[in-house]
């Protein structure tokens, strides 16, 4: 395995009430969340993990998913483009987490094309008008990129070397996953939104299936307690952009 360099990107911010992000927060409180996108450089790849929001979503969300209600609960904000961050054009692949709006909806700045690895179940969910439903997905954010998805059944070594690694961590959506980069990085995304979840358990009060998500929760818990950084979803105390490893 080669060294890896992780380097987390301003993929923008969403601003929404507490309470539906850590169960007993308060409703009328309202918190900005910030919205990571990380970029994996390892030997001749360079990996994008999520794409953040969609710009034009971020100016104007109720136009950019006419009448898609959920959309409402969020105030979306992006100062800094992604494309003035990372060249897009040098990407190798991008790794989907799951196929929510803060998550899947830069895919559209995107080169067609580049692979986009997402677990199967999690992409057969987001073809499924009940499961679309369910988990709030907004269908616009990966229409047209069919041909260039590559599906991922379960744990998966990317490159079979061991230096990146997909971890099936469902529960939050019906395939969500998480990446290991080396021994010592893995990026949880949205298993628990703040990195505290992992001890208290306060996930998020809406989710495909919460213990399901506990189980995930308890998986990267055990990998944080034998001593790997794991990085939580959308946690505004843990989450700066800048460097995250250097190998
Ligand atoms: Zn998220």
């Amino acid at each position: 395995m080669g060294a890896a360099r992780v380097k987390m990107l301003d993929g923008g911010a969403f601003t929404s009430p507490a309470g539906f992000w850590r169960k007993g927060e308060d409703m009328e409180r309202h918190v900005r969340f910030p919205v990571p996108v990380y970029l994996i450089e390892v030997g001749e790849e360079r990996i994008l993990v999520d794409t953040g929001l969609n710009p034009s979503a971020a100016a104007d969300a109720a136009g950019h998913y006419e009448g898609a209600d959920s959309i409402g609960f969020f105030q979306l904000e992006q100062e800094l483009p992604l494309v003035d961050q990372v060249d897009l054009d040098s990407l190798t692949g991008v790794i989907l987490t799951h196929l929510h709006f803060d998550h899947a909806g830069g895919l559209a700045l995107l080169p067609d094309s580049l692979p986009i690895y997402v677990q199967r179940r999690e992409w057969e969910a987001g073809l499924d008008a009940d499961a679309v439903a369910r988990n709030f997905f907004l269908p616009r954010d990966y229409e047209g990129v069919e041909d260039w998805v590559v599906l991922v059944d379960g744990d998966h070594d990317l490159f079979g070397d061991g230096s990146i690694k997909l971890l099936f961590t469902p529960g939050h959506t019906p395939g969500h996953q998480s990446v290991r980069v080396g021994e010592r990085l893995v990026i949880g995304a949205d298993v628990t939104h703040f990195a505290a979840g992992l001890d208290d358990h306060r996930l998020p009060i809406f989710g495909d299936d919460l213990d399901v998500q506990l189980a995930s929760a308890e998986r990267l818990r055990a990998l944080r307690d034998a001593g790997a950084d794991v990085r939580p979803g959308h946690d505004p105390d843990v989450l700066v952009p800048g460097p995250v490893l250097v190998d």
